[in-house]
């Protein structure tokens, strides 16, 4: 009898939704969410008072501002954060500025581990005293690579950094002009070798270097000769550079260091029409006594500069002061060592995302195209044309410059809205959506989505469909 009187008192949704406009207070909720937060604080009042554990004498201000008290509690843990999980239908499956590589389920997992406490990053447990945190994947790192040692930092910016100030500080560092890359994001090859207090000797020709252009260039004042992945661009036509094995001998034969920059790096071949990525084993067999690349390109990982090669050049390397502030943070680490044990069982191609998606075969990639463009069909009723079409997507990451992978991903033309302007709609979301526009039409390559990803794209478009009526 209490409870139902209780329970009369309860303000409609609506009155409570004004109530809160009232309130001087930033809501972050859109509409839609706060009705949601406030119909869950509706229904545990309810619940509470059902069970006679309200007090039953409370006023209808009173029970809204329970309700409204509670519905500010829940609304805390809801704050919209500015890092998003975002849906990437551009077909770019190592895109740097969506985060390159998505991690497998055991680098995630260890990653939960290792964070939600402590551990034994830098701690021996058998001695009980001081550890050496790249022990963790050093080990794994030399029977991947076939490398004698190894050493991991911060992203491989830093490693290239490490690697010509820790060989080549205050010495020449001999390069081919092809090579001189920049990557993107101002890393730049010449102006890292000056920040590492090295200085560039430029041998060769833009398309062409002899191992004779490199001969000519050593000099007392030489320290290394470093070789640079080209990453993001190819040079085409009458090109050449001398092979690895060439260029490593006669570093050896003059006593000086040879360093291979990778720039993505893979443990496992990748050959796409032609175009094949250096595994590091290669260039490891090749003779290089450092090998530096990346963690979140190919390998799959979170962000880590990784450094394989000669025992004497990484011990000497460990000992740099610069070291310390390059270190990686455990959990890169913790994702790194949980993405190579994958290599190490020969589960990289089905566990690695990336991978998988690289590998992804055209017949695989229209059904998946055809399925997802079934989530949308709804589109035509308002007017809106929605097919599967082929694309053709990217590896990223500086991996497989110029490769271009058949692929499929749905269009869709939108009616009396342009297509730009949908694709910033789509950006707009609580999951953002990334996709192509070309002409009029908006491209969801779904090379890179993930499962579920398709359901969520559709109920976004449905979202934006509905309020663009044609
Ligand atoms: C990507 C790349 C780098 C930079 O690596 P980060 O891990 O992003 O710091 C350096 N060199 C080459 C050749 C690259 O492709």
């Amino acid at each position: 009898m209490k409870a139902n009187e209780l329970l009369r008192r309860i303000p409609a949704v609506e009155q409570l939704v004004i109530h809160l406009q009232r309130q001087n207070r930033a809501n972050w909720l859109d509409h839609e969410n706060t009705v949601k937060a406030l119909r869950t604080a509706i229904s545990e009042f309810r619940q509470l008072a059902q069970r006679g554990d309200v007090e039953p004498t409370l006023a209808q201000e009173q029970v809204m501002e329970w309700i409204i008290r509670r519905y500010w509690e829940t609304a805390e843990l809801v704050v919209e954060q500015s890092l998003k999980k975002v849906i990437n239908a551009t077909g770019v499956v190592l895109h740097t500025n969506l985060g390159r590589a998505p991690l497998c389920v055991r680098a995630r997992q260890q990653v939960m581990t290792v964070m939600e406490g402590y551990s034994n990053l830098e701690y021996d447990l058998e001695s009980g005293g001081r550890g050496e945190r790249y022990s963790h994947v050093e080990k794994r790192l030399i029977e991947l690579t076939g490398a004698e040692a190894a050493l991991v930092v911060n992203n491989n910016a830093a490693a290239v950094m490490l690697a010509l100030g820790g060989v080549a500080r205050g010495k020449e560092v001999i390069v081919s002009r092809g090579e001189l890359v920049e990557i993107g994001g101002a890393f730049r090859i010449p102006d890292v070798i000056r920040q590492s207090g090295a200085v560039l000797v430029e041998v060769g020709a833009t398309n062409k270097t002899h191992i004779q252009d490199y001969e000519r260039a050593i000099n007392p004042a030489t320290a290394a000769i470093l070789k640079v992945h080209t990453s993001n661009f190819a040079v085409v036509g009458f090109t050449g550079q001398p092979e690895m094995a060439e260029l490593c001998q006669l570093a050896h034969a003059n006593n000086l260091a040879v360093i291979n920059d990778v720039g993505s790096g893979t443990l496992q071949p990748l050959e796409v029409q032609g175009t094949a990525e250096p595994t590091v084993q290669e260039c490891i067999a090749a003779g290089f006594d450092i090998v530096t690349f990346s963690g979140d390109k190919l390998l799959g990982a979170g962000q880590a500069g990784l450094l394989a090669g000669k025992k004497c050049y990484i011990e000497a390397l460990k000992k740099e002061p610069l070291l310390r502030a390059l270190r990686i943070d455990k959990l890169s680490l913790a994702a790194l060592e949980g993405t190579l044990t994958e290599y190490a069982t020969g589960a990289a191609n089905e566990m690695i995302p990336g991978w998988s998606m690289l590998h992804a075969s055209l017949p695989e990639l229209k059904e998946k195209a055809l399925k997802t463009m079934e989530c949308m069909r709804f589109l035509s009723d308002y007017g809106w044309r929605v097919g599967v079409v082929q694309t053709s997507s990217l590896a990223g990451g500086g991996s497989l410059p110029g490769v271009e992978l058949a692929g499929y991903g749905v269009e869709v033309v939108p009616l009396a809205a342009s297509a730009g302007s949908v694709a910033k709609q789509l950006r707009s979301g609580k999951t953002p959506i990334v996709c192509l526009v070309r002409d009029n039409a908006l491209i969801f390559d779904v090379r890179c989505m993930l499962s579920g990803d398709d359901a969520v794209l559709a109920d976004r478009l449905l979202q934006i469909v509905a309020g663009n009526p044609a």
